[in-house]
């Protein structure tokens, strides 16, 4: 497929889409009701789907009785650990074996032009950026996960939680699902924007941005701390009158929906015409520039609070202004004091 029907090429090779990247139109105002409908499609394909999905199977075929769960023991809690290892395993590597180690599709789509494996750094584990993500994700990313997990589903089966029947109440649950993805917009907006003031950035996040040209590995490459807070989007549900499928969204949806996000290509080819997107950008702009794009640009919280990023010329000179402004502001604070110190 030709990428340049879509976007150019720089000299360096990296690629960019033509058309900057939206917000969904949900939180547009005013509302158009065209292009919500032309959305709200997306919304669910494929991505949401694949992590409700895969929630309901875990229901079904992985998670064990309520009586089981009521007492917290290894057991169960290596088998689930087990269980999620596996499925990122196969769903990460997919994405790896796919893109980056058979480069079916070469680097067509792909916002920057060179691989991750091409240069060694000494920021990484071992100076390899894979084996480094690769260790974060298994040693303590699906462990964090699956600690909130079984916390959780403790919860649950001892009646700390609320926890609706679909039979009961179908509604609600099914308004509390389709908040899911925007339950995960607000939670990881709030959390992001903390750890990246000045000493949490140093100590904890700073982990995850070593990978400034993100690859499928990268997505769950943090801090156990950033983990902790990051997954932290499942105990909303010890609040909400929800379910345990529904909880198990929700952390499905923070830890298999990282990959699109970092999988650094914008169209995913699947066969020769056929392109599933990624909805990466947003968040590749984040890894290149570190201060904009705190959200995934479901819900418009970056515009509120001034720091998006489209992708356009636009969006590159408002980045631009907004640095300049704060250089001056430091500088002005520098200065005060100094006058100060010079006059006591
Ligand atoms: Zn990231
Ligand atoms: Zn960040």
């Amino acid at each position: 497929m030709d990428d340049l029907k879509h976007g150019t090429r720089n000299k360096r090779g990296d690629w960019a889409p033509h058309k900057p990247v939206e917000y969904a139109p949900l939180f547009v105002f005013p509302m158009r009701a065209k292009a919500i409908l032309k959305w709200v499609p997306h919304y669910f394909f494929p991505w949401n789907v694949i992590f409700a999905a895969s929630a309901v199977a875990y229901w079904a075929w992985v998670i064990p009785s309520t009586e089981t769960m009521q007492t917290l023991s290894i057991g169960w809690a290596a088998w689930l650990y087990a269980v999620n290892a596996v499925c990122v395993l196969l769903f990460y590597g997919a994405f790896e074996m796919h893109l980056y180690a058979l480069k079916r599709q070469a680097n067509r789509f792909k916002y920057n032009g060179k691989f991750p494996a091409e240069n060694k750094s000494k920021a990484f584990w071992f100076e390899r950026q894979n084996v480094d993500n690769i260790l974060r994700t298994f040693l303590s990313g699906v462990t964090v996960w699956t600690a909130i997990e079984v916390g959780m589903l403790w919860a649950y089966a001892n009646g700390y939680a609320p926890w609706l029947t679909f039979t009961d109440s179908p509604w609600t649950l099914a308004i509390v699902a389709l908040v899911v993805p925007i339950i995960h917009e607000f939670h990881f907006f709030c959390v992001h924007r903390l750890i990246h003031t000045r000493l949490l950035y140093r100590w904890v996040h700073s982990v995850h941005h070593n990978s400034v040209n993100p690859s499928p590995w990268s997505s769950l490459s943090m801090h156990p701390v950033e983990h902790l807070l990051y997954f932290g989007t499942a105990f909303y549900h010890l609040i909400l009158p929800s379910n345990p499928i529904i909880m198990l969204y929700q952390l499905h949806y923070a830890g298999f929906g990282a990959i699109p996000g970092h999988v650094g290509f914008d169209k995913v080819e699947i066969g020769e015409e056929k392109t599933i997107d990624s909805h990466a950008y947003a968040h590749y702009l984040h890894h290149k520039y570190f201060e904009v794009n705190y959200g995934d640009a479901l819900v418009p919280l970056d515009k509120w609070f001034g720091t998006w990023h489209d992708g356009s010329a636009e969006g590159d000179a408002q980045m631009q202004a907004r640095y300049r402004k704060r250089k001056e502001k430091l500088a002005a604070r520098k200065k005060d004091g100094e006058a100060r110190e010079a006059a006591e």
